[in-house]
């Protein structure tokens, strides 16, 4: 989980927000079921668009690349089904990739991360074990800083073995390359 500089807003979500919110806000009350739409599909791709500019195109949590192997999917860091009022708050959006996706669902915790936070910052909270491949909260850390960081781990699957053995695959072939270029890699948390 990189740290990341927020953006502006796009004019269309600015402007499209109020009404938005209120009438999902509105139909959630009268119908639990309501579903979520981002009613407007010129404005989707904005949004879109800009959260992938922010992250190079890397899923804002487990730093793999979005577009290729994993859809560009839309993230509400507060899930919209229990934060209905930040369904289209900029700040809540963010880019992920499948799997963070579908391993955090509907799961929030007040204590998890957010990489755009300003106080926000990997090596405070997380330190790269490059013989495992795992990420681990720093033991130089507060006990806060390391509950956010096991919490962190934990919503978004960070440490599947899987996801250990991509980072310590992705390791060896950016140490292999002389021209590397970081945003061409995955993960670049355990790589800089
Ligand atoms: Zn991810």
């Amino acid at each position: 989980m990189r740290k990341l500089q927020r953006p502006a807003e796009p004019n269309c979500l600015h402007a499209g927000a109020p009404g938005w919110t209120e009438d999902y806000v509105v139909g959630r009350e009268r119908n639990p079921a309501h579903p979520f739409s981002w009613r407007s599909d010129a404005c989707y791709r904005e949004i879109r668009d800009r959260l992938a500019a922010m992250t190079q195109r890397h899923c804002a949590f487990c730093d793999g690349q979005i577009g290729v192997v994993s859809r560009k999917t839309i993230e509400h860091f507060r899930p919209k089904s229990r934060f209905p009022e930040l369904a289209y708050v900029w700040d809540n959006l963010f880019p992920c990739c499948d799997l963070c996706q579908s391993s955090k669902r509907e799961q929030f915790d007040p204590a998890l991360l957010k990489p755009d936070d300003p106080n926000y910052a990997f090596a405070t909270h997380f330190v790269v074990q490059y013989k495992t491949g795992e990420i681990e909260p720093s033991p130089h850390a507060d006990e806060t800083a390391r509950r956010r960081a096991e919490i962190s781990i934990r919503l978004y699957a960070l440490n599947l073995p899987e996801r250990a053995m991509a980072r310590r695959r992705e390791w060896e072939h950016y140490c292999r390359d002389p021209e590397a270029c970081l945003d061409d890699y995955n993960y670049r948390f355990f790589l800089e």
